[in-house]
């Protein structure tokens, strides 16, 4: 795997244990539950269909790439099942400069003006521990050499978005 890091503000390890304590074991949201648009909307039908074979944790590879194009399409439970998965899958591989899933997650948290809104929509179920994961895997990419080069303007964006979204979120 090849895990390199040293500059990591918290130790890689310790954001895998912090992120399986933070998201409790969930059911998948069944049917419309899963995808955020009214019905509808093609991309969350075909999103709903490519994970239909995915009920459990761990998501595998396959399954992270299937959501990684459609991460607007998911509901917010979608978001909160996907995502202790699709984050320990992008620190496993933040060393691999290739790997667009983590450059999708960066800018989905990092939304446009018009998106702002809808975005946060989508993160309203998470708690303040849930956000500080995606904090501190914020900060690991800004930490390591490759992703503060190549995705620096959107890194920043994306924790300040998500810091925003933490002060204003009550519970642990
Ligand atoms: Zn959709």
């Amino acid at each position: 795997m090849g895990l390199q890091h040293g500059v990591f503000l918290v130790p890689i390890e310790s954001l895998f244990t912090q992120i399986a304590d933070a998201f409790p074991a969930m059911e998948k949201p069944q049917g419309m539950a899963l995808t955020f648009h009214p019905r509808g909307c093609p991309h969350c039908l075909f999103l709903r269909d490519d994970l239909a074979e995915y009920q459990r944790h761990p998501l595998p590879e396959a399954a992270i790439r299937v959501v990684q194009h459609e991460m607007s399409c998911l509901s917010a439970a979608g978001w909160l099942w996907v995502m202790p998965s699709y984050l320990l899958h992008c620190l496993k591989y933040i060393d691999e400069r290739d790997r667009s899933e983590i450059q999708f997650l960066i800018y989905n948290l990092a939304p446009k003006p018009a998106y702002v809104e809808e975005t946060k929509m989508r993160l309203v179920h998470f708690n303040r521990a849930q956000l500080q994961c995606l904090v501190q895997f914020l900060q690991c990419c800004q930490a390591h050499k490759h992703w503060s080069v190549h995705c620096e303007a959107a890194l920043q964006q994306a924790l300040n978005f998500v810091c925003d979204l933490q002060a204003v979120t009550s519970g642990s």
